[in-house]
């Protein structure tokens, strides 16, 4: 029986350490702010944007959103992201992804300065994250580590494989698990024989997209599984793994719902929390 990874419980604890700095920053007269921008009108988005402005207000974070109708052409959105970056009393910039088709997401994302990019994804906190300087991580894979340590479970020496190459996950996850000391493999779409390099891991992380791939033929026993995915199914949401058939072999595994979601919210806090630290100590130096 594997030890269940409780994505809610980590990310509460996080979220109840980001309320504590953000009382010590009000008392020194920083309130915490993060600027959310949401273009069109898609469901998901609305409902990622409203929790996450939930998530501020339990901490302490005023968010101030920003809703563009989904036609917005692209120089409308560079000036809003021109004006928050200029504006003193934002610390983060949010711009919910993905962007309707005719804007550009690459230059809207280097558009936000590194030090209100709260999500981790310019390319500044990316090279950063290559070159080991602080700066701030991709909020998923940052939330991995978090959950990693919070059970104890240290990748120094671990053969790990990240399944997933994208840019907000799969690379930075890879990048913070050799920060970590692990010995490192990436796959992709493209990758030979996948469940036999999936079964050499001690710690597996899933970031394909595809409902309930990775099955027990894909696990050592004994393995730490970590399950990023989030696919809406008939039968709800589902994950990456077939928790059903990995949990009876795995030593550790996070669950979806209540895994890796909820600790992808709580890290943007964390790094919204971060930013305005910096900004309070900047301003009083
Ligand atoms: P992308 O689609 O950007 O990347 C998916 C990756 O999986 C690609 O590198 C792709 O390979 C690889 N892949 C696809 N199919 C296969 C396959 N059959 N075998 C091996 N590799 C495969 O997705 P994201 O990284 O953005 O997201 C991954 C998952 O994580 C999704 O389910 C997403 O919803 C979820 N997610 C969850 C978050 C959370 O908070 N829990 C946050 C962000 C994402 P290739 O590069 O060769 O195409």
């Amino acid at each position: 029986m594997a030890t269940i990874i409780d994505g809610k419980a980590v990310a509460a604890a996080v979220k109840e350490r980001a309320a504590a700095q953000a009382r010590e920053l009000e008392a020194r007269g920083v309130t915490p702010c993060l600027a959310v921008v949401l273009v069109g009108d898609d469901p998901a988005s609305a409902s990622y944007v409203r929790m996450k402005e939930r998530d501020c207000a339990e901490v302490g974070i005023e968010s101030r959103d920003h809703r563009l109708p989904a036609e917005t052409p692209q120089d409308e959105l560079d000036e809003l992201i021109d004006r928050l970056n200029a504006d003193p009393a934002v610390d983060g910039i949010l711009v919910q992804m993905p962007l309707p088709k005719h804007l550009d997401a690459e230059s809207v994302i280097a558009r936000i300065s590194p030090e209100k990019d709260v999500d981790g994804f310019h390319p500044e906190s990316l090279g950063r994250l290559v070159r080991g300087l602080p700066g701030f991580r991709a909020c998923t894979p940052a939330g991995v580590m978090e959950m990693l340590h919070a059970y104890g479970i240290d990748p120094t020496g671990m053969d790990a494989v990240v399944v997933g190459r994208s840019t907000i996950v799969g690379k930075p996850m890879a990048l913070l698990l050799l920060e970590a000391n692990a010995t490192v493999t990436v796959c992709h779409s493209r990758t030979r024989d996948l469940p036999a390099v999936c079964r050499e891991a001690d710690l597996l992380v899933a970031a394909i997209g595809r409902p309930e791939m990775i099955d027990s033929s894909y696990v050592k026993p004994g393995a730490v599984v970590i399950d990023v995915g989030i696919n809406r199914t008939e039968k709800g949401m589902v994950g990456d793994v077939d928790f059903a058939s990995v949990e009876p072999v795995a030593s550790a595994i996070s669950p979806v719902p209540g895994g890796v979601g909820p600790m992808t919210r709580a890290m943007l806090v964390a790094n919204t929390l971060e930013a305005a630290r910096l900004r309070a100590d900047a301003s009083q130096s």
